[in-house]
């Protein structure tokens, strides 16, 4: 299996370095040439691991193999505390949620990145290079990345992350982790800002000349492969002709997973996309307008994203890997903070995607409605998924995904439900610990000369 750029379609990368690198250094997106076609029927009646195996053999054939990769499978999902690894629970007739946060972290972050932590390991011990992991994070991907890879040799992590705008918990799961090997900066700005740093020290000839950077972030297309497992493992729970799913959505990466899994053969209908009140991918889903916007904050932090890194790899799927078109439309979009898609591109996106945004009042409003009605806890991101679930045919399969535990995020469950959610004992042991960060202006120089110092 080969890899192009969403930038640059003669590209033929192997496995390992896009695996490294993350981003591609045009500035573009990998994405595999091709799409292995899986046979669902072969998958059934197999734990989630064999599950995992299937899927992820064919992306990485060549390159790790299968017995390593079964290795590394089983060593990855061993720490999650559900039997089940991801359970599906049936709330009502046709209704269901797949819980995705019973790993170290509790949020769906740490299926992939768990994997990843242990993946890089074991492809580094061809290599035998110093790494630098440098993420950016709305809360969650921080906080994973940091159980993935703290105290692994010869890997130093940089995690930004917006300064204040991210839940308590969050901040504390990265910042009372104090490994020598991680670093947590709180950068003065919001997640849009973050990302844009990591995306233009990525492209840096200077720090890259010095050191390996390396993406963690859903930008790195081994994250996404992984997600792939649970829609087919929660597809498989179900039986039924077709399924459709609803998936809370921020940088696109998630929901890009599912759209990744109906390539490979999984029976999709519908991905219906959740986003919070910053609503651009519903703008760019509904009226086929791509335009750069404010981050407001609201109660899903993970979820405040104006501009959805992995939007790319569809622009490129809908424009028929055509990169000279993906160079011009970012170009456009960079300069003037907006593009527009043609009729024939929207309705592409619309027979695969539908979207919804969900605001700040329905997302309470939601959590108090599941509590009351089904005595179902959920998050605030989750909320805004489930706030879609509620008025959805009833006769079709629908799956809303729960994105992380409800603990994270007391601040919003206890406004809706008037109390806090019970907190797992990994999480109530962060609050009198002592914490490690540094926080610098939204500005790449300054976070470029901490990474160089701590080289
Ligand atoms: C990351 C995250 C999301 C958004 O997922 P994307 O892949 O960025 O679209 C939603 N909810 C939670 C809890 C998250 O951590």
């Amino acid at each position: 299996m080969k890899y192009l750029s969403t930038r640059n379609n003669n590209l033929k990368e192997s496995f390992t370095n896009i695996l490294f690198q993350g981003l591609s250094k045009d500035g573009g997106l990998y994405l595999p040439e091709s799409w292995p076609l899986l046979d669902i029927n072969t998958l059934r009646d197999k734990s989630y691991e064999e599950v995992a195996l299937n899927i992820i053999n064919p992306f990485v054939a060549n390159e790790v193999s299968e017995e390593d990769l079964y290795e590394i499978i089983i060593s990855t999902y061993k720490n999650f505390s559900h039997s089940k690894i991801a359970p599906l629970y049936k709330i009502d007739n046709n209704k269901y949620i797949l819980e995705l946060f019973y790993g170290p972290t509790f949020a769906f972050k740490d299926y992939a990145m768990q994997f990843l932590g242990n993946l890089f390991s074991h492809c580094m011990q061809k290599k035998a290079n110093q790494l630098t992991i440098l993420g950016a994070t709305s809360g969650d991907t921080g906080s994973a990345a940091i159980n993935a890879f703290k105290g692994k040799k010869n890997i130093n992590v940089f995690i930004l992350h917006p300064h204040n705008k991210v839940s308590e918990v969050q901040r504390k799961q990265m910042t009372t982790n104090l490994d020598e090997n991680i670093f947590n900066v709180a950068i003065e700005g919001n997640f849009d800002d973050c990302q844009r740093i990591v995306k233009e020290l990525f492209l840096d000839k200077d720090i890259q000349g010095k050191t390996s950077l390396t993406a963690i972030n859903s930008i790195n297309w081994a994250r996404l492969m992984a997600q792939i497992i649970y829609y087919f493992w929660a597809y498989l729970q179900i039986e039924d002709k077709e399924v459709s799913f609803i998936v809370p959505s921020g940088n696109f990466g998630n929901v890009f997973s599912a759209h990744a899994a109906q390539n490979i053969g999984l029976p999709i209908k519908k991905l219906h996309i959740a986003t919070n009140e910053n609503d651009s991918l519903n703008q760019i889903i509904k009226h086929g307008l791509m335009r750069l916007k404010e981050v407001k904050q609201t109660y899903s932090p993970s979820m405040d994203i104006q501009i959805s890194s992995n939007f790319e790899r569809q622009i490129f799927e809908s424009f028929g890997h055509d990169s000279e078109k993906v160079n011009q439309i970012m170009r456009e979009y960079s300069i003037k903070g907006e593009y527009e898609f043609d009729k024939s591109i929207i309705s592409n996106l619309q027979s695969i995607y539908e979207s919804t945004a969900v605001s700040n009042t329905n997302t309470i409003e939601t959590i108090s409605y599941y509590k009351k009605k089904y005595d179902y806890l959920s998050d605030p991101h989750t909320a805004t998924g489930l706030s879609i679930l509620k008025n959805v045919d009833p006769d079709h399969p629908y799956i809303s995904l729960a994105c992380a535990h409800p603990a994270k995020f007391n601040d919003a469950v206890e406004k809706a439900t008037g109390s806090k959610s019970l907190t797992p004992k990994e999480l109530e042991n962060i609050f009198d610990k002592k914490e490690k960060m540094t926080i610098l202006n939204n500005e790449t120089e300054a976070v470029k000369s901490l990474i160089l110092k701590n080289l």
